[in-house]
């Protein structure tokens, strides 16, 4: 009878892996995508050099860090050089153009934490985001994409958190949950802590890239086509993953005293950290360093009212992993 249970069990594991992986597949964005979005980004980069003949126009974020499922917005950062500049002059001077230009909806949010254009290509249909100088953002998004070309696994695992993220409500960062970045670098740590491994920790390894930005100086490994097969000697299925990743933070992270840190690939102290008293409106109830600026844990926006709702979505999530044989109907349920 236990033979035979086993045998149920591995055909529940296989079937649920290969629902999880539909749901992958489905929110890969089709090539013809990107083709509008290069189209797009032409059309920006001949309005910008107009006025600025030396500035450069950088995708970052979901569009480029390989995590951005169909249909998603595109995060442009405008690079000039000349130190100089106002920002919000910038902007203003930008949005204006782009109105000249049949752009639509424009506007410039010059007092948002990081300012911005907004607009909408009627051409395309796409919506972007445009925001100056933000290259520690151009750097970060590397970080990410480079991880994703180790393991497929990668990939994987954060879209099926990002997607339950978004329809169980808690990726709105002004509501007290996390960034999609914050997820991506959750998925990350987790797959640097599975034994076997399943990713490296780039950032310990002999560095072969290097920029200095906003004083910070951001270096890793980047050859990252030398590592492809380093996870291969863990063989566990996207199922597993899925079902360890909630569980670990449904019932096995220490949110009293750690913080992950995909900077080390290890666990670090919140008191090594100075994180362990509120300043200002940073309460730290979920830790998670920034690969490159140190001192920034993107749980900051977290509060204690919206902890709770976060760590009862794990738990929900680890509960239904562990019980329901078919779990992504329940695990996607909008909330
Ligand atoms: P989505 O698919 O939800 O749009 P996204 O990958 O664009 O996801 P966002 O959280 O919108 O993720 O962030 C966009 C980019 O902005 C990130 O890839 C990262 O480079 C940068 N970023 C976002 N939040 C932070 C932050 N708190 N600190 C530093 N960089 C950040
Ligand atoms: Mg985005």
């Amino acid at each position: 009878r236990m033979l035979k249970r086993q045998i149920a069990c591995r055909s529940d594991i296989n079937r649920m892996n290969a629902a999880l992986l539909a749901i992958y597949e489905s929110l890969i964005p089709p090539e013809e995508e990107k083709a509008k979005q290069k189209q797009l980004l032409a059309l920006l980069d001949k309005i910008v050099s107009k006025e600025w003949p030396g500035a450069r126009l950088y995708v970052y974020g979901s569009c480029a860090n390989s995590f951005g499922f169909s249909k998603s917005d595109i995060d442009i950062c405008l690079a000039i050089e000349d130190a100089n500049i106002d920002k919000s002059e910038v902007l203003l001077k930008l949005a204006d153009m782009l109105q000249s230009d049949n752009l639509q909806d424009v506007q410039a949010l010059t007092r948002a934490r990081v300012p911005i254009v907004k607009l909408m290509d009627p051409e395309t249909g796409i919506s972007c985001d445009i925001c100056v100088n933000n290259v520690l953002a151009v750097v970060n998004t590397k970080l990410l994409r480079d991880y994703a070309h180790i393991d497929v696994r990668l990939r994987q695992l954060a879209f099926i958190v990002k997607h339950w993220a978004k329809l169980r409500g808690v990726n709105v960062t002004y509501q007290g949950t996390l960034s999609s970045y914050a997820y991506v670098l959750m998925c990350i740590h987790f797959l640097q802590q599975r034994r076997p491994a399943i990713l490296p920790c780039l950032q310990g390894m002999q560095p072969t890239y290097s920029v200095t930005v906003d004083n910070i100086e951001c270096a890793y490994f980047d050859k990252v086509e030398k590592l492809c097969g380093f996870g291969s000697h863990n063989g566990e299925s996207l199922a597993r993953l899925v079902w360890a990743f909630f569980n670990y933070w449904a019932y096995c992270h220490d949110y009293a005293n750690d913080v992950i840190s995909v900077r080390t690939g290890s666990m670090l102290s919140k008191r090594a950290k100075d994180w362990t008293r509120r300043i200002g409106n940073d309460r730290h109830l979920i830790c998670i360093e920034d690969p490159f600026e140190v001192s920034h844990d993107l749980g900051r926006v977290v509060d204690k009212f919206s902890i709770r709702v976060l760590r009862e979505e794990f738990e929900r999530a680890a509960e239904i992993m562990q019980c329901d044989p078919n779990p992504c109907v329940k695990l996607f349920e909008p909330y």
